[in-house]
């Protein structure tokens, strides 16, 4: 234990996901270390994060109006949308280029464990954004674990009625895994590679 506002630093950093104690420690006294200038930089941009950043109306991904960059590109192709868990998959799988269409973020998976069940994602949302018909693939790239695929099996028993072609990332995705783990050529081949699943 350190005195007072040290000791408040790597309790606050501590609570960041990845962050142990021993991190924690490193961390601040990292920054203890380093210039106010670039101290500044960084709360600065903490600071701007929480001011600008919201959440995409229509898909979920992180946007810094009511629709994100990739929503409001009238480039993107309206007729595939592709469910992903977080807003990180959407960087993930746009790294690869391999994909022109449109994303939903529905905000977890389903998790029984933590209580997560389809309630609390972002699947009514989804419901609404394909009433219109103008959707005819959706692609399931939940992550490749027990979760996300609890996830991709709940949502193509919904979608399947729907008279959509639902389809799942073909594997070869490290299993168990996360998918911004994933390499940009095997993300990208597991989205070439999709495969229809049954609703
Ligand atoms: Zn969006």
């Amino acid at each position: 234990m350190y005195e007072g506002a040290v000791q408040d630093l790597i309790d606050e950093l501590g609570r960041l996901p990845g962050v142990g104690p021993k991190s924690a420690q490193r961390i601040a006294f990292h920054l203890l270390a380093t210039d106010a200038v670039d101290v500044r930089r960084l709360v600065d941009a903490l600071t701007e994060v929480k001011a600008r950043v919201r959440f995409c109306d229509t898909c979920g991904n992180v946007a810094e109006s009511e629709q994100c960059r990739i929503c409001a590109d009238p480039r993107r192709s309206v007729d595939v949308i592709c469910v992903v868990e977080e807003p990180k998959d959407v960087v993930a799988i746009e790294r690869t280029r391999e994909f022109r269409g449109k994303y939903h973020v529905l905000g977890g998976a389903i998790n029984p464990i933590e209580n997560v069940g389809p309630g609390d994602l972002r699947i009514a949302q989804l419901m609404t954004r394909l009433a219109d018909g103008q959707v005819t693939e959706v692609i399931l790239a939940t992550d490749p674990n027990v979760e996300g695929e609890a996830t991709a099996t709940y949502l193509a028993r919904m979608l399947g009625p729907m008279g959509l072609r639902v389809t799942r990332l073909a594997s070869g995705l490290p299993v168990g895994g996360d998918l911004e783990y994933a390499d940009e050529v095997t993300l990208g081949r597991a989205f070439e590679g999709r495969r229809l699943i049954g609703g």
